[in-house]
């Protein structure tokens, strides 16, 4: 498993989520790595808070499944694309 950290952050504009890769420092915050998604979506900007930051793999892809039955709006091609990193 990558050391690849994840954030879960909502598009104001369409109200749906996508992954963003991150990174935790050493005071314990989170920074995104880009302003670009997993799914390279360039169409609209992420709010700052997210429904979670800084996730390694494992987690992202359970809690990703979590709020996806609760009926999150999230990105499936983030999703895939986080799956598509593996090996
Ligand atoms: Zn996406």
């Amino acid at each position: 498993m990558s050391n690849e950290k994840y954030s879960l952050v909502q598009y104001k504009e369409t109200q749906e989520y996508h992954l963003y890769e991150s990174r935790s420092n050493p005071d314990g915050s989170c920074n995104l790595k880009g302003k670009t998604p997993l799914c390279q979506s360039k169409s609209v900007t992420p709010e700052n808070s997210g429904l979670f930051v800084c996730q390694n793999e494992n987690d992202t892809r359970i809690k990703c499944a979590e709020y996806a039955n609760k009926g999150k709006d999230i990105c499936g091609v983030c999703v895939s694309a986080m799956y598509a990193t593996e090996d």
